[in-house]
């Protein structure tokens, strides 16, 4: 669909209540447009507060059995589709302004958006409400380095092809991507920080409970300038005056751009760093490569269901049967293994749990 809408840089209530300049010089339709949108959003945030998501019984029975969950008695959280209906938000809000933000958090399609556990929206909407984003001084490459500070053997391109468990350990098989060979080796114990189609390929017990987590392919794409086959004139002539809200360093600007097609309903963004670089990220493995690409890179994101947070939750929790986070002394970790948005708190919140049951202490 071609053409472009309403884009804001500043807080609704910001524009609102404390810019004489969008009162004074926008136009009409904007002004109005702006009112609806605070409306919707206002009554979006006070659901998520005062009408939280249902457990409803699934279609198709899961034999779950999480000790003193929901779950248990066969009940799923309802989806943020049905949520959305629930709640009487109105469609061109959430086709048009919502659903092209939350898939750009979770990096997916607007109609795997709406899959998502309703639970795992309200609680983020709840936890970031009137907080601002920031990034560590000096960029995410300074947490990495503050993790990693002490760990003394580090092996970069190599592959873990294998996890099992063996007499007096837990054996590794790797494949070094640089000399082009394999290896063994046994360790104590062994903690998985990868995605979940990953940890169910290379660890076969967690193969029943973590190979049906869907995931997805995203790729960034770094641009040196726009590029007019891909209209990121047009995006410049838009951007937005405002930006992200940064706690430190500048406010950078991010526009979103959603295709609507028969087949997908899908949005991209497009982060507009100092310099004139543009970082483009699609929900998408396959992007053609344009006039102007720096730099590609692909990941993997893992996403959510009604279905899936189930069996992350029997995962993580104590049970009778079955392979359990921990059990045969192997770990998972990362931003999929607790039972919210598969975000960077995620992999914190997965990490300290398996501190705690290694007996490592947390330090904050
Ligand atoms: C473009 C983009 C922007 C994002 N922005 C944000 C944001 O602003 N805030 C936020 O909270 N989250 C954000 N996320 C999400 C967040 O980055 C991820 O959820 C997080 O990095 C996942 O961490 P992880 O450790 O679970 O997995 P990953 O970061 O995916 O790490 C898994 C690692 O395992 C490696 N690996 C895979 N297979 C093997 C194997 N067989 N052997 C050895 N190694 C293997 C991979 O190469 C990878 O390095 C973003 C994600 C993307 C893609």
């Amino acid at each position: 669909m071609p053409g472009s809408y309403f884009v804001y840089g500043k807080r609704l209530h910001e524009l609102l209540l404390v810019s004489p300049h969008f009162w004074l010089r926008g136009s009409l339709q904007n002004v109005l447009l702006t009112f609806y949108l605070a409306l919707c959003h206002a009554w979006f945030f006070a659901a998520c507060f005062f009408l939280p998501p249902r457990m409803i019984r699934p279609e198709r029975y899961l034999d779950v059995k999480v000790k003193g969950s929901a779950a248990k008695s066969g009940q799923n959280c309802e989806s943020l589709r049905q949520y959305l209906d629930r709640i009487w938000l109105p469609q061109y809000y959430v086709l048009y302004f919502l659903l092209p933000i939350l898939s750009i958090i979770c990096s997916c399609s607007h109609a795997e958006m709406l899959d998502f556990p309703a639970s795992d929206v309200t609680s983020f909407m709840k936890g970031s409400f009137l907080r601002k984003t920031y990034v560590a001084k000096g960029g995410i490459n300074r947490v990495q380095a503050t993790l990693a500070g002490g760990i003394k053997d580090v092996r970069l391109q190599t592959r873990v092809n294998k996890v099992e468990r063996v007499d007096g350990g837990v054996l590794i098989r790797y494949e070094s991507q640089d000399e082009k060979r394999s290896a063994e080796e046994v360790f104590d114990r062994v903690v998985l920080a990868v995605s979940p189609n990953v940890a169910a390929a290379i660890f076969n017990p967690s193969k029943p409970l973590l190979g049906v987590i869907p995931t997805v392919p995203v790729t960034s794409t770094v641009l040196a300038s726009p590029n007019t086959k891909i209209s990121l004139v047009d995006e410049k002539t838009h951007v937005p005056s405002g930006g992200c809200s940064y706690r430190r360093g500048e406010a950078q600007i991010m526009a979103f751009r959603t295709t609507f097609s028969d087949s997908i309903v899908q949005t991209e963004s497009l982060h507009y760093l100092e310099g004139g670089l543009v970082v483009r990220t699609s929900p998408t493995g396959d992007v053609a490569e344009v006039k102007g690409t720096l730099d590609t890179a692909r990941f993997t994101r893992t996403l959510r269901t009604t279905e899936s947070r189930n069996m992350v939750r029997k995962a993580m929790e104590a049970g009778d049967a079955g392979w359990v986070n921990g059990k045969d002394d192997v770990w998972i970790v990362g931003s999929w293994c607790w039972d919210g948005m598969v975000l960077l708190e995620g992999c914190v919140v997965s990490a300290m749990r398996v501190a705690r049951d290694l007996g490592v202490n947390v330090p904050w």
